[in-house]
């Protein structure tokens, strides 16, 4: 036997594509010396945005949860209103709710979409319900024919957390241009990023005017330094929206890759006893995480740390918010979120990953359950 060392492979469940004029772009900005919240690259994000979308406005900002608390606040939604959101979700969507002193309402999830279920929607609605929250979660778009007339029959608002959905479709047509206003995430390992950053995006000019003005500290129209509500700095800076710009010029080379990387995943399950996330419908999944689900809860966590052991990281799907000590003072069951939260698990999803990774990660998971 040959003495070598084995170098373990690692394979992060994300990391970002930084292939192309990112660094040119923050050189400029350096160059410049517009690196704060004014200059170009702001404004050049913010229309490349709202023009891929096929939406009137786009306000960039900080993150992608005070995207969320924006859209919210634009909406005038806070204390005695009632919003509704999916359990399974992360937990910056019910946090902004939250935030602005309105209450959150769960709903259960579908099983095969692992998108809100409308159904319940319709059932959780009251008369202090403002807004339903659509949350496309992992990129894989919510059932939009059967929300939007739910929401348009109860007058709700509809707010999209686009943040998992950069790129996503349904029937054609962008997540985040079905509702009233829509928020995005550009965090790290989000499918475009600025580092940190968020955008919120509407066809609605008011909605526009009263994100730019709660974003920019509460500033009036007409009068210097003069504030007439209690604003926010939420601001993007310059820097960032030059990372976002651009990334957005390669956001079909980060697309076509992920499809691809989850081309590999879909064949190498196939026979398995593991369930891969898919497409439900006429929806383009734009595969923000690729996912699967065991048969058995019992054997999620015992899979993960053998794949850790391989270097291969991996996230659980989002525990059930309303399980969590702050939001489950009202006992309750969402029977078809809990099942997916504890059977599910994200594995490496990011553009760059090779067929010969994906394989690595397939052939790990089959000798865990000894099919190898
Ligand atoms: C990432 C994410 C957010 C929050 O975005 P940040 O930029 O991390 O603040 C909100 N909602 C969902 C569904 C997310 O995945």
């Amino acid at each position: 036997m040959e003495n070598s060392v084995q170098v373990l492979k690692q394979l992060p469940v994300y990391q970002p594509s930084l292939i192309g004029n990112e660094k040119k772009y923050v050189i400029d900005c350096l160059d410049s010396s517009w690196i704060s919240s004014k200059g170009k690259y702001i404004d050049l994000f913010e229309e490349g945005v709202a023009k891929y979308l096929g939406v009137n406005h786009a306000a960039a900002v900080c993150n992608g949860t005070v995207a969320i608390h924006l859209a919210l606040l634009a909406l005038g939604i806070g204390e005695g209103d009632e919003v509704i959101v999916p359990t399974l979700t992360y937990i910056a969507s019910v946090n902004a709710i939250t935030y602005t002193g309105a209450t959150p309402i769960f709903i259960d999830s579908q099983a095969d979409s692992w998108q809100m279920d409308p159904a319940d929607l319709e059932r959780k609605i009251t008369k202090r319900t403002k807004a339903v929250l659509c949350v496309h979660l992992y990129g894989h778009p919510c059932d939009m024919d059967a929300i939007m007339p739910i929401a348009r029959e109860h007058d709700l608002f509809v707010v999209e957390d686009c943040a998992e959905s950069f790129g996503s479709l349904y029937k054609g047509q962008h997540t985040g241009s079905f509702g009233d206003i829509a928020t995005f995430s550009f965090y790290g390992n989000k499918t475009i990023t600025t580092g940190e950053g968020g955008m919120v995006v509407m066809n609605d000019e008011t909605l526009y005017d009263r994100c730019v003005h709660f974003k920019g500290q509460g500033l009036a129209k007409h009068r210097q330094y003069w504030h007439d509500v209690v604003g926010y700095n939420y601001r993007m800076t310059n820097i960032c929206a030059a990372i976002g710009l651009a990334q957005l010029e390669n956001i079909d080379v980060f697309l076509n890759q992920k499809k691809q990387v989850a081309g590999w995943y879909r064949e190498g399950f196939a026979d398995t006893s593991v369930t891969f996330h898919e497409p439900i419908g006429d929806v383009y999944h734009s595969y923000w995480m690729c996912s699967i689900l065991v048969a058995s809860a019992k054997d999620r966590d015992p899979l993960r740390n053998h794949l850790a052991k391989k270097g291969i990281e991996t996230r659980p799907l989002f525990y059930p918010v309303h399980t969590m000590p702050m939001y489950s003072q009202k006992f309750a069951r969402f029977k078809t979120a809990e099942d997916l939260g504890w059977r599910g698990m994200n594995l490496p999803s990011y553009p760059g990953l090779t067929k010969e990774d994906v394989e690595y990660v397939v052939n790990s998971i089959k000798s865990f359950f000894g099919n190898v």
